[in-house]
């Protein structure tokens, strides 16, 4: 990784993932193997004005030590003085940078149960951090950066090294700091993205229908819903990009009014263990029953974490044609798996999917179709084969995507 690429992907990140203002404090979640690309970054938040840099270190190796021998207790509590971190750091209005890189396989040998205990405490644990988030009240982005579990995933059949930098390669194309202007690049992305959510708005469709090889699915939409996409804004008016890369529009799905059957078009990597090769059958929003040939066990925890896991959070629409999806490449990482692919997700909606939710309390959400869980997991369903229909309030059907890709061209 040259230097020079790696400055103005922290720089990118900074300015146009997080928007740092000046006097506003950083907080990074990031692998301790990234710990050059880490520096890097505070050097520029200092440079830029942040008021002060922490980061949460964490380890793979570690994590697998953990996950294999700590008593079973420290599954089922979450540490206060994390909890109090991360929510001391919101108040203030820090930016939160979270940098994915896990090893796709690292847990693949540990009790799943551990793992869904795991998760199940800190969904609980962090609720009030997570309402930060979801709701847009602090500026927050998710990167990647090549790790060698990871990397060596996505490359088996190469050197270590050779692993990473041509992650690294990847990467730096996807985010776009390989084109001369990066943050003019993603302005000009960012433009495109809000054509296609300013054409969904205004249509309000009803439902959507997809259809594809193992896939008839009807997902009704709420009413007064939103589309988004590339940019969003804060409370106090700062515009971010919440994801680095992104090549979606999605909206949020009404949580009562999904129906048919959907399969999966990618593994998708659930806390260190893959689900492959699954379908899901939903009615009246909820899956009521499933199959995968691959981690199944998994699947069933992760449906189970609490009632909002068996329905929907997130509809989004990638064209198969996408930059992600070109490059041929599974990545097993979610940011980037999922912005090759039309997806859904289980659990969570983003209350900013549909008009006033950041302003509505748990029972108006639910009575607006907006989905609550402590899980928010997306997984790839598009295919070159997807067509995508949406039916209007008067019952008309208009083709939104055709073969994968959009049936509508924006002007
Ligand atoms: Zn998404
Ligand atoms: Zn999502």
């Amino acid at each position: 990784m040259e230097q020079q690429n790696m400055e103005k992907y922290a720089q990118l990140v900074l300015q146009k993932g997080v928007n740092i203002q000046k006097n506003q404090p950083l907080v990074i979640n990031a692998p301790i193997e990234g710990a050059y690309f880490v520096r890097e970054m505070a050097k520029q938040a200092y440079a830029l004005g942040a008021k002060e840099v922490h980061v949460n270190w964490a380890d793979d190796t570690l994590t697998y030590l953990t996950y294999k021998h700590a008593n079973e207790e420290v599954f089922q509590t979450y540490p206060k003085w994390k909890v109090m971190l991360q929510e001391s750091y919101a108040e203030q209005g820090a930016a939160f940078v979270s940098i994915h890189a896990t090893d796709p396989d690292l847990l693949q040998d540990v009790d799943p149960t551990r793992i869904a205990e795991a998760n199940k405490s800190a969904g609980i644990a962090l609720k009030t951090y997570r309402e930060y988030i979801m709701n847009d009240k602090v500026c927050w982005t998710v990167i990647s950066i090549p790790t060698t579990g990871w990397a060596k995933k996505v490359f088996p059949d190469v050197s270590e090294e050779e692993a990473i930098e041509k992650l690294w390669h990847e990467i730096m194309k996807m985010v776009r700091v390989d084109k001369e202007d990066p943050i003019a690049a993603w302005d000009a992305h960012n433009d495109l993205l809000k054509k296609a959510n300013d054409y969904l708005n205004e249509k309000q469709y009803e439902k959507l229908v997809l259809k594809a090889e193992g896939t008839n699915l009807e997902v009704g939409l709420p009413k007064d819903h939103i589309w988004a996409g590339g940019v969003a804004i804060s409370e106090d008016g700062t515009v971010f990009n919440p994801n680095m890369p992104t090549e979606e529009v999605f909206t949020a799905p009404h949580k009562y009014n999904v129906n048919g059957v959907v399969s999966s078009t990618k593994p998708l990597n659930y806390g260190g263990n893959v689900i492959d090769d699954f379908q899901l059958t939903f009615k009246d929003g909820m899956v009521v029953d499933y199959q995968a040939k691959q981690g199944e066990e998994v699947l069933k925890h992760l449906l189970e974490s609490d009632d909002g896991a068996k329905r929907l959070g997130e509809l989004a629409l990638v064209p198969h044609e996408s930059p992600i999806s070109q490059s041929g490449l599974i990545f097993y990482n979610t940011l980037f798996d999922e912005n090759a692919s039309c997806h859904i997700a289980l659990g969570k909606a983003y209350p900013t999917n549909v008009a006033r939710g950041p302003e509505m309390d748990e029972a108006a959400l639910d009575k607006n179709g907006i989905n609550d869980s402590m899980v928010h997991v997306d997984f790839m369903i598009g295919s070159a084969e997807m067509n995508i229909d949406g039916v209007t309030a008067d019952g008309k059907v208009e083709p939104i995507f055709k073969d994968g890709t959009w049936a509508v061209t924006f002007k």
